[in-house]
């Protein structure tokens, strides 16, 4: 019986079970053999806040450092220019970050505009969370420590990728080992409140097709356009258990799909590369059941990923050198927001007239 990660209860749904799956940051030595370890991954939906979230964790080791997508860094700036415009990020504040694994830190940028580090455990008139929250099992331990560390009069900005957005885009492979929570506006707003925080002003960016930056405070009071965004996302169903679980069909959908698409290359004697051994790929592949005999090698740019292979496959992870030296006829894009990166980076494979299949 799962009991939630945020209010506790054990009243829920299973909502996607993508069945056995290895740890997604588990990158092997291309020489070993295996077999992976796998673990279920499943996600619940918690009937009395709504916050949906991982059922089983296997605790296994970081992923390698990877490199940040230019998306990632340009989002960055365009937050923290509206975060000036609305007077949060401003000269002499203090500021303290929660920040993801994964990297994509604003502190360069935030103290570029004049904002001081805090100490540690020292409070902050800026406690910032960027895709932080999400890495922690105990969600509501992990919002009290946040709210903890405002000054008075402060303010706690959460920013994350967006359960109506997953929905929306029926991006079901957002779901993985390590990452405990995939928010909602209203389960953002829920999951703030034992903590004394209210939900404030909010702002959308495209980022990962629907990012939410909110604002949360002692005392605050929702601003328009955050009623609006929790109106339209409880019409979209991010609380409603029969529209949650449409991930699932998406996930059978998009494996099968994508297991058409590289056969009938396959059958076609394309070269197909993959680009982008970003953990996402992990249980598509695995769903999918492709190997390397569909998908001999995946390109990724992070030097640490290269003489690995990918989980549960004996799928390769190579340098771009591969992209240069033998040209695809097709490339398998596992990170779709990195498109225009990788075509600008490699344009002689739109010299080449290279086709574009996006995982
Ligand atoms: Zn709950």
């Amino acid at each position: 019986m799962h009991s939630c990660r945020a209010c506790g209860a054990a009243v829920g749904d299973l909502v996607l079970d993508l069945g056995e799956q290895p740890p997604c940051d588990l990158f092997p030595p291309a020489g070993d053999p295996g077999p992976d370890p796998l673990f279920p991954l499943r996600m619940w939906l918690c009937g009395r806040c709504s916050l949906a979230q991982l059922v089983e964790d296997p605790g296994t080791a970081e992923e390698p450092a990877g490199v940040e997508p230019r998306a990632l860094t340009d989002q960055a700036a365009d937050a923290v220019r509206v975060l000036t415009e609305a007077g949060l990020v401003r000269p002499g504040a203090t500021v303290a970050e929660y920040g993801s694994p994964h990297g994509g830190s604003w502190l360069p940028l935030l103290r570029a505009a004049g904002l001081r580090e805090a100490g540690p455990g020292e409070q902050a008139d800026l406690v910032l969370d960027c895709f932080g929250l999400m890495h922690e099992p105990a969600q509501d331990k992990a919002m009290a420590e946040r709210a903890g560390r405002l000054a008075p009069g402060g303010a706690l900005l959460v920013q994350f990728h967006s359960l109506a957005s997953i929905l929306a885009q029926r991006q079901w492979n957002a779901l993985r080992h390590g990452h405990f929570a995939y928010y909602s506006t209203p389960a953002m707003r829920t999951l703030a409140e034992p903590a004394g925080l209210t939900a404030g002003r909010s702002w959308s960016f495209p980022l990962y097709g629907g990012t939410v930056l909110l604002e949360l405070r002692a005392g605050g009071a929702p601003a328009p356009e955050t009623e609006e965004l929790v109106r339209a996302e409880l019409a979209a169903g991010v609380a409603d258990a029969e529209t949650v679980a449409g991930l699932g069909r998406a996930a059978a959908e998009g494996a099968a799909r994508l297991r058409r698409e590289l056969v009938a290359r396959a059958e076609a004697g394309k070269h197909v590369l993959g680009y982008g051994a970003a953990s996402r790929a992990v249980a598509l592949l695995t769903r999918a059941g492709i190997d390397s005999g569909l998908l001999p090698a995946i390109v990724d740019i992070s030097a640490a990923k290269h003489g690995r292979r990918m989980p549960a496959t004996e799928i390769p992870i190579t340098g771009p050198a591969a992209l240069e030296s033998d040209l695809p006829d097709v490339v398998l894009l596992f990170v779709p927001d990195l498109l225009a990166e990788v075509r600008a980076a490699f344009p002689a494979l739109d010299e080449r007239d290279a086709e574009w299949l996006l995982g």
